[in-house]
């Protein structure tokens, strides 16, 4: 092969950037560190009160099969494992809170439910003390992860899905049949909207300590439109970070230099080991989020 084809190689893998590692940031700024579970079983958790307009109990079985999803990738190159814990009720968003890798379907929006008055408004608490999303309009879904800034271990990752009234009325409907895609305003039950199985398989990944990429057809991918699918699916980028991350038998793989350096060098035809920032400094990092806006379009 010839000095230019390598370089052309190299090039090309490093476009592809097949997934980032979430950079975790120290109360001083950005670290070296990446959010990584130092443990290898980690139990999630539903609120029994489920998706609202989701019919019987589909929903519980759509969150299931994005965790079956992430466990047979798991089996196949390393020991996490992912356990269905006992569905609990009001269930609380961020660490300290009692309850540890919850998901939740908020069904309203804070602003139609929190009086203007109440205190939870100054310190961010109003999420959980009004069962109410307090994020973006355009956001589908939020992981909130909890993490050492000393170590950027995990303690807590917990998925919030947004079926509260937008600004202007309209709803994400979350739905769990795979076709026929839905016509924009046309959403029901029996089509395929906003699918629950595709977005939390991509929450996941945040959960897991993955963040966005570019590659529109990645599993990371930061957006996804009306009837998307595709995320279900744990596409080849995303499954070689996992498994690079929490190899069997072996501790996690730090996000240092040191082991960005040794993935580029080992891993090179895949591209190379990335860490992103998202969040602000402090224990609680909001990690961002499935932006699916149902105003937004795939680019
Ligand atoms: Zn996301």
């Amino acid at each position: 092969m010839s000095r230019c084809a390598l370089i052309v190689l190299v090039a090309g893998a490093a476009q592809a950037q097949p997934y980032l590692r979430t950079r975790a940031l120290s109360n001083t700024g950005d670290s070296n560190l990446c959010v990584t579970w130092g443990v290898r079983k980690v139990t999630y958790r539903m609120d029994g009160a489920g998706s609202a307009r989701t019919p019987v109990e589909a929903e519980f079985t759509a969150v299931d099969n994005a965790f079956s999803t992430w466990q047979q990738l798991a089996r196949g190159c390393s020991d996490f494992e992912f356990i269905r814990g006992p569905r609990i009720t009001d269930a609380k968003v961020g660490k300290g809170t009692g309850d540890d890798n919850v998901i939740t379907f908020r069904e309203e929006n804070c602003r139609d439910v929190v009086p203007i008055s109440d205190a939870c408004q100054a310190d961010g608490s109003c999420g959980n003390k009004h069962k109410c999303w307090e994020h973006s309009d355009s956001t589908i879904a939020l992981t909130t992860s909890t993490y050492s800034t000393r170590t950027g271990v995990v303690f807590d990752s917990d998925i919030e899905f947004n079926a509260g009234k937008s600004a202007d009325g309209a709803r994400f409907l979350f739905t769990t049949i795979s076709s026929p895609p839905c016509a924009e305003g046309m959403e029901s039950p029996f089509c395929t909207a906003y699918d629950i199985q595709n977005t939390a398989t991509h929450e996941i990944g945040h959960l897991v300590g993955f963040d966005h990429v570019s590659d529109p057809m990645s599993t990371m991918a930061p957006t996804a439109a009306l009837g998307d699918l595709a995320k279900r699916a744990i596409d080849p980028g995303t499954a070689s970070g996992f498994c690079g991350t929490y190899p069997r038998g072996k501790p996690p793989v730090p996000c240092d230099e040191l082991a960005q350096l040794k993935n580029r060098i080992t891993a090179r035809n895949t591209g190379t080991l990335g860490c992103s920032c998202t969040g602000t400094p402090g224990l609680v990092a909001w990690l961002a989020l499935a932006l699916l806006g149902r105003r937004s379009r795939r680019r």
